[in-house]
């Protein structure tokens, strides 16, 4: 008889891991407790795999030789616990997927600043004609394209849930861009199991791999020992330092490892420090891919950038209007006030993940002119920026916040959403968010 694989939650992840499991030859079963997306429904008709949907069958479930879970749900989800308890093994889409392919794996972490530099990476070897897939967190998952289409190279996004049930993975190019404290109400309000969940991307790696990561990084610079990573090291800095292999120097981007590599910071396409952090790890990447200097040069020159990311959306009277709606934690507010050139009016607020908005005190002090609260519930807002004497409105719509910054800001000042908390109280996803954001202000 052959194995039994289920798969628990049929999104993105689940439903392409459901369609690799059923080519292989596996019984497959999917299970998820919520509605099912029609195109996964269609997907998984197409392949004969039998699913279901608004409940998980325990008969169906504990009989699995082995569990493949989506990212979504939680480790102390009850039924979790109960397969842990009798023994049978849990692993990610990721994981199961790169057990059928020989293909160069190139996985990017860190708290901020994943989706851009993946996207980055994946248009340098794109733009190179490399035969390269984009997965993980976004574009088709991995599992899928294992299944569907052959490709030499897949560039990975992981956030730390795909990476906690990861084991023999092994990355031949990690990248760590940075931990700052993020999602700590999944990880028991314990910092240091978030920071091994994101470490789990060097497990497995040998000396021919590459660990990529940002040299001057507190959390990663004291805990890199104790993680004992096999791969060559790759560090990359704002500015030359002792360690850093790549930098900024005399206005030059600089990579000296493996190949050396320059090229003018002004031709960089991304702009802020945040931006040439993720540049580089991009630039670092496709050099070790062997990508040539020119395909490189002109790749990082000529990227688009990331809706939602420090989004130019439109300037209406004067003052521009940008969205950052993915700025769902105070650190990644915190880069975007950092690289604003004029006074802001900042429109902040959400579901709060456990935020200490210390961290932006200075640059709302030095930046803005005036605070919108966008939140069910604003009072935590109140307790920390009352006292900083700026005006502040509180609003409950995307409407309502925008029809605000647009009265509180003066010719020349820039209006920013980056709200440093998640959408869901009053917004489907941050895509929704930052949507809602882009009408309304292209309706001034
Ligand atoms: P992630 O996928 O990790 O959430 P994104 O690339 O979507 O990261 O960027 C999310 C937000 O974080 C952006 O709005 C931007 O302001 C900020 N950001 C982007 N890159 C970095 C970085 N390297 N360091 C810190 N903040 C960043």
């Amino acid at each position: 008889m052959s194995k039994r694989i289920v798969i628990l939650g049929a999104g993105e992840s689940g439903s392409g891991a459901a369609v690799l499991a059923k080519v292989k030859g596996f019984d497959t079963f999917v299970s998820d407790m919520s509605a099912i997306k029609d195109k996964y429904k269609d997907l998984m008709a197409r392949y004969d795999i039998p699913w279901e949907e608004g409940q998980h069958t325990e008969e169906l479930i504990l009989t699995a030789d082995e569990v493949i879970k989506s990212p979504g749900i939680p480790n102390e989800a009850p039924l979790i616990l109960k397969l842990k308890a009798q023994g049978t093994p849990i692993i990610s889409e990721i994981e199961f997927a790169g057990r059928y392919t020989d293909a160069t794996m190139i996985c990017i972490t860190g708290s901020n600043g994943k989706t851009t530099t993946t996207s980055l990476t994946y248009h340098i070897f794109k733009s190179a004609g490399l035969n390269v897939g984009l997965a993980g967190n976004i574009g088709k998952s991995l599992a899928l394209q294992v299944a569907e289409d052959h490709h030499d190279y897949y560039i990975i996004e992981l956030s730390s849930f795909q990476l906690d049930n990861m084991y023999e993975f092994r990355a031949n190019i990690a990248v760590l861009m940075n931990i700052t404290p993020d999602h700590l109400d999944r990880y028991d309000h314990n910092m240091q199991n978030y920071i091994d969940a994101k470490f789990r991307i060097t497990q497995n790696q040998t000396p021919e791999d590459a660990f990529i990561f940002w040299n001057d990084d507190p959390i990663i610079k004291q805990q890199l020992d104790k993680h004992g990573i096999h791969a060559h090291l790759y560090p990359f800095a704002a500015v030359k330092e002792d360690g850093a292999i790549a930098y900024v120097e005399d206005h030059e981007v600089v990579i000296n490892e493996p190949i050396a590599f320059n090229m003018e910071q002004e031709k960089l396409a991304l702009t802020g420090t945040h931006n040439l952090y993720n540049s580089l790890a991009a630039g670092i990447s496709a050099n070790l891919a062997g990508i040539t200097k020119e395909s490189i040069r002109k790749a990082l020159s000529d990227f688009h950038g990331v809706e939602h990311r420090l989004e130019m959306v439109a300037r209406v009277r004067g003052v521009d209007y940008i969205n950052d709606s993915k700025a769902t934690n105070v650190n990644s507010c915190w880069y975007a006030l950092q690289s604003m050139t004029t006074k802001t009016v900042l429109i902040l607020g959400g579901t709060d993940k456990g935020n200490d908005y210390t961290e932006i005190a200075d640059l709302v002090h030095e930046k803005c002119r005036g605070l919108v609260f966008l939140g069910a519930d604003n009072s935590k807002l109140h307790t920390f920026f009352d006292s900083f004497g700026l005006p502040i409105i509180d609003v409950h719509s995307m409407k309502d916040a925008v029809d605000a910054a647009y009265h509180m800001a003066q010719k020349g000042d820039t209006v920013l959403l980056s709200p440093c908390c998640a959408s869901f109280d009053l917004f489907k996803n941050y895509e929704d968010r930052g949507t809602q954001f882009k009408e309304y202000v292209r309706n001034l």
